[in-house]
């Protein structure tokens, strides 16, 4: 699963990532992190077989955890590699790739929607 993960002040300085990683069998990859001695937050996907007891661990441990379930899709056929929708992306999800194609990385999107409505014919949609 994909979701942000909320960290109240009081949080910010425990080690309640590595215990997460160290007791249970989970793969935890952080692909964007803003977290200060004010709080903050983690855009992160978790997989693995315990998942589901992983994401329990956190919301005792007090974080919030919100699942992000939107998800891009990019059609081939009607995208015209224009780059309208690149900057338009507040977590680097869509680049160029050295030919100048655009390429979308789902697993970096969170669903804003900021993209689609930039696209001249449509191609790209984010669906529940
Ligand atoms: S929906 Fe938002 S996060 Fe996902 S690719 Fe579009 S702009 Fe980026
Ligand atoms: S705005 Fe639409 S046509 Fe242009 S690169 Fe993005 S998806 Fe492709």
């Amino acid at each position: 699963m994909k979701a942000w993960l909320e960290f109240s002040p009081k949080k910010v300085n425990k080690a309640i990532i590595s215990d997460l990683m160290r007791d249970y069998d989970i793969s935890f990859n952080i692909h964007r992190a803003d977290i200060t001695p004010k709080g903050g937050k983690m855009l992160v996907e978790i997989s693995g077989n315990q998942s589901k007891e992983g994401v329990e661990f956190l919301e005792r441990e007090g974080i919030h955890v919100s699942p992000i379930k939107r998800v891009v899709k990019k059609d081939e056929e009607k995208c015209v590699d224009c780059g309208a929708c690149v900057s338009l992306c507040p977590v680097k999800a869509i680049s160029n790739t050295e030919d100048w194609t655009i390429e979308v990385d789902d697993q970096i999107c969170i669903g804003c929607d900021f993209c689609t409505s930039s696209c001249p014919t449509r191609a790209i949609k984010v669906t529940k």
